[in-house]
């Protein structure tokens, strides 16, 4: 089983591959204070009036969901002509969009030529619906059982691009101007491609955007990012974006985790479970989640379950149990459904809901990661995935 972590290879670091998109930058990807100040930078407001036009502008990019900066109509017909030539405010291209019958949509994005990757909507889980955003193109690490850890990485994804994924779902669900009452799109969890702790400054300033008060208006509470692992920058992820936090452990042990998730060898379970015990807010309301995907004889063991609840006792936690998605050369196979229930048997003893949803069959368990999916395993996985982190 090819695990490939090269451990002398410098530690991939936030920065990685992060080569500058064409400018000029999209507004829509900055933080009111980013905001602000380019603005002022570029001309296009008068310092004094800066914050009273950075709020109108605000308004109109996460509020009313405009691309074009003809349709600012309070913003002065000049300041609007320096907008334009210093700033963008489009939406990148929409190459694939699948629909399901129950009313899961996927997107797939082309940021730039060869840089794409895959949005997914999903209704009816968290309080409405959840958007899964990727955070990166391709990914640094090498875990075994995933399909985007066969790609290389590409480049991290920018926050206008991650933002752009939000917006896209926005656009498709009919979502501007924000509504003010019930909305479909509730929460966000960063399980698309990529490790978004080796991109945590543009993820936390996606984050930022997207729980303004006004605006797309997400709580942080209902943000939620999924981490292989990433010790180091877990502290930080904590303290910068006060999101949930989802642990993808798929292993009790060292010697299991080593060949499915590598960087466990540089951040053994026991140096993760430290980290996540010091991660800031935790509570029964506020509980971490658990990842852990169901492969067939190799971590689905009764001792495993019960290994599984004694190491995470004490720390209030959810259990996601993910039915393997296998992809064309995958060295796995997921678990019977017979083993995932008895493994759910005994991590529901130990108190933890329903790890697992009720069965839907080996058709509907399929693609993680993989882009141009089947559209009905897509949306199966993909829920999966997601309704049990939320
Ligand atoms: N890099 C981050 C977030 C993206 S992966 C992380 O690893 O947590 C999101 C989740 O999908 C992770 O729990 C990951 O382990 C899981 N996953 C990846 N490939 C999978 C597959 N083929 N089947 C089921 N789950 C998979
Ligand atoms: Fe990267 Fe997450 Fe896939 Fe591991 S599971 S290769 S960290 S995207």
């Amino acid at each position: 089983m090819g695990v490939t972590l090269d451990l002398k290879r410098p530690a991939p670091r936030p920065d990685v591959g992060a080569a500058a998109p064409a400018a000029p930058p999209n507004l829509s990807g900055m933080t009111r204070g980013q905001m602000q100040a380019a603005l002022v930078e570029a001309g296009a407001v008068a310092p004094d009036k800066a914050r009273m036009r950075t709020n109108q502008i605000w308004r109109w990019i996460h509020n009313f969901g405009v691309t074009n900066f003809s349709r600012m109509t309070d913003i002065a017909k000049d300041s609007r002509a320096v907008l334009e030539q210093s700033f963008a405010l489009g939406r990148p291209e929409v190459v694939e969009r699948q629909v399901s019958r129950d009313g899961t949509r996927k997107w797939l994005i082309r940021f730039a030529p060869g840089v794409e990757a895959e949005t997914v909507f999903i209704p009816g889980v968290g309080r409405a619906g959840a958007l899964c955003v990727s955070s990166q193109v391709g990914c640094t690490l090498n875990c075994t059982f995933c399909h985007t850890g066969t790609q290389p990485l590409v480049r991290n994804l920018t926050a206008a691009e991650i933002m752009a994924q939000v917006q896209i779902a926005r656009d498709d669900l009919g979502e501007w101007p924000s509504p003010a009452g019930e909305r479909q799109l509730s929460n966000i969890v960063f399980m698309g491609m990529g490790e978004p702790l080796y991109n945590l400054d543009q993820v936390s300033d996606a984050i930022e955007i997207i729980s303004d008060n006004e605006g797309t208006a997400i709580s942080r509470r209902r943000i939620t990012i999924s981490t292989s692992g990433v010790v180091p920058e877990i502290p930080r992820a904590g303290e910068i974006t006060q999101a949930m936090l989802a642990i993808s452990l798929h292993a009790t042990n060292d010697t299991l985790r080593d060949e499915l998730v590598p960087l466990n060898r540089r951040y053994p379970i026991a140096e993760l479970l430290a980290a996540i015990r010091a991660y800031p807010g935790l509570s029964n309301a506020r509980r971490v989640t658990f990842e852990y995907v169901m492969l067939k004889g190799v971590n689905d063991s009764p001792a495993e379950a019960k290994a599984l609840v004694a190491l995470l006792k004490g720390i209030p936690a959810k259990i996601n149990l993910i039915p393997f998605n296998p992809w064309p050369g995958s060295p796995y196979a997921c678990s019977d459904w017979g083993t995932i229930e008895a493994f759910a048997a005994i991590i529901n003893r130990a108190g933890y809901a329903s790890p697992i949803r009720t069965p839907r069959g080996r058709d509907i368990l399929a693609a993680c990661g993989q882009l141009k999916s089947e559209s009905e395993k897509v949306r199966a996985s993909e829920r999966r995935k997601v309704e049990k982190a939320l």
